[in-house]
Order: structure tokens, then sequence, then C-alpha cells
């Protein structure tokens, strides 16, 4: 099934313990474009500026992304991000955040964006998420995806974004402030019981140590891909989103069911520990099918047990 996303589409500035790039191709639209190329058609919603050229959009071109929804703003400036890192990675904090020709953008979807059968709601101005997704009446399946920013500062919105899909994917600590429960299970089940219409699958990302996967009836966890080097985590996070909803794309017209977003998140994984290997999209985008295929199977071992029950005491 084809996949909409509508999302930042960015320059980004990025500093780890590793080096630093200023202004390369970014955004959660463009990351989780390249990931789901790999399994079914993907078309990209946004406008860019007038810095935004030929070179960045045939990275998504390479990989058979559709960017013919892509807005060019005359003299306008293409959404802004900068980043940096603590030592181990486990951090970041925002330097800064401009908003560009995402300030001023109305979405006139082509009819092939509004007939996609799947959505993903990127990271972006929730009032523009839901605008989107307004236009896309025929979803079988529609995510989303947000931050701490748009948490504090459009919440409402972000609340009434939510209400439009089917499943919501948030970072950990992120989906704890919107719904300010301490823990993660009672966080999700709280974002379940806000009730129809909404989400009735919560996807929460918790970075290096993987992410678990919510519902009313059940729980699912799984690992990050084990890596001894990382050397930016930027865009990590939609990597894994357009692993996981490429993977749904591509089951067609199969039961979305548990266990079929279990392999789902199992694409996810696998694909985000590309991304983290090198700076923004240079490795995802040059990634094969092979490569992925073998890190799934890697993580299917070693996340394998089996018990083999023992006398307890008491
Ligand atoms: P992630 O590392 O998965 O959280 O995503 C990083 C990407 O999100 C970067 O490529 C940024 O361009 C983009 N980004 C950062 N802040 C925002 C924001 N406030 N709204 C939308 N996208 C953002």
């Amino acid at each position: 099934m084809p996949v909409t996303v509508v999302g930042s589409i960015a320059f980004d500035s990025v500093k780890t313990p590793f080096g630093e790039r200023t202004r390369m191709l970014g955004g959660a639209a463009v990351h989780f474009a390249l990931a789901a190329s790999f399994f079914d058609d993907v078309r990209v919603v946004g406008p860019v500026g007038e810095d935004f050229g030929e070179a960045e959009l045939d990275v998504l071109r390479r990989r058979g992304v559709d960017v013919s929804d892509i807005e060019h703003v005359a003299g306008g400036e293409t959404f802004f991000w900068a980043g940096e890192y603590g030592w181990d990675l486990g951090s970041r904090e925002t330097l800064d955040t401009r908003l560009g020709v995402f300030a001023d953008f109305e979405p006139k979807l082509s009819a092939s964006a509004r007939e996609s059968e799947v959505l993903f709601l990127a990271n972006i101005q929730p009032d523009l998420q839901r605008a989107v997704r307004a236009q896309c009446t025929g979803a079988r399946f529609a995510a989303l995806d947000s931050m701490n920013l748009w948490i504090e500062t459009a919440r409402d919105s972000l609340i009434e974004a939510i209400a439009t899909v089917d499943c919501l994917v948030l970072n950990d600590s992120e989906l704890r402030e919107l719904t300010a429960k301490p823990g993660l299970l009672g966080a999700a089940r709280e974002v379940l019981a806000w009730g129809a219409p909404g989400p009735s699958v919560i996807i929460a990302k918790q970075g290096e140590y993987g992410a678990a996967m919510i519902t009313d009836s059940s729980y699912f966890s799984l690992p990050a891909f084990p890596l001894e080097t990382v050397v930016d985590p930027t865009g990590a996070g939609d990597t894994f989103a357009g692993g996981l909803i490429g993977y749904v794309a591509a089951c067609g017209a199969e039961a979305i069911d548990e266990e079929l977003l279990r392999r789902a998140m199992a694409y996810g994984t696998a694909l985000a520990s590309f991304n983290v290997e090198e700076f923004g999209t240079e490795r995802v985008a040059r990634l094969t099918g092979q490569e992925i295929a073998g890190r799934v199977a890697e993580l299917e071992r070693v996340t394998h047990f089996s018990d083999a029950p023992i006398e307890l005491r008491g």
C-alpha cells in the first residue's frame, strides 16, 4: 500500500562527540521516507525553501521516493534544526529550531497523496498534521509522531491530532510528559483510555534501549540492535518509524494485528540501527535490502530464549 508522510524536511546542524556537520539533509519526513522506501511507494508532503536544491531531492529520488508533493516556496527558507549530544549520546540539547517555510504552510495534497492507504504524520506542528489527516480520508492505517516542543507549545492541537490516528509513536519520556504519568505502561494506557476515536496502539521509542508496544490487552518490547559504535542518533526515531510503517504498508491487505506489528517493530529497529552509524541520512541512503534482512535475522537470534523450567524453592 502506498505511504504518504508529512513532517519536517530540514537542514540539520548536529554536533556529537564524534564530529559535527552543518546544514546536512535531515527532517523527520526525510528520515522516515528513506527508511519506508525499502518497503513500498512513498510520497513526501511538505514545503522547502529556495535553499533546498536538486542535490537534496536526489537523495530521496534515488530511493524512489515521490517528491512531487514537496512544495518549493520562492524566497523561503527550509526548516532548520540544530542540536548537540552529550558525551554518551544519551542526552540531546536543541540549540535552534527555525520553522522557515513551515510557519505559513497550508497543505494542499495531490489526489495520489490523499488516496494513500497508509499515512504517517511525522513530527511537525500538530495543526499541520491535522490539516493533512483531514485530507487523507482513505487511509487504512494512520500513525503520528511528535516531540516535547509541541507537547509544551501546542498541547490541545496535538491531543486532537492524536485522536485522528490508529497508532501513536512517541519517545518514552515524551509519552510521560504528555500524560503526566510517571510510568511508561501507565502513560500509554492513559492515552488508550482517551477513547475512540483515537489510537489503539502506542509505540514508545526508548532510544538505545529499543521500543515497546502497548495496546489495551498486550505489551511487547524489543531492544535496540546491539552496536559497538554509534556516531549520530539524529533521525533514529523517524527511521524506526519508517521501517515500522513501511513494513505495515508492504503487508498490503493482511490484517494489521499484534504479530504483524511485532515484526514491523523488528524492521524499524534494524533500519534505525543503520541510521545511527553515520551522520544524518548518509548510511541509510546507501543501504541495501540484504543488509536490513541480515540485521532482522540477527535481532531475532539475540532476542530469543527458551525456558527450561526448574523446581523453584518456596
Ligand atoms: P529524531 O532524532 O528522531 O528525534 O529526529 C530528528 C529530526 O527531527 C531532525 O532531522 C530534525 O530536523 C527534526 N526536528 C527537530 N525538531 C523538530 C521539530 N520541532 N519539529 C519537527 N521536526 C523537528
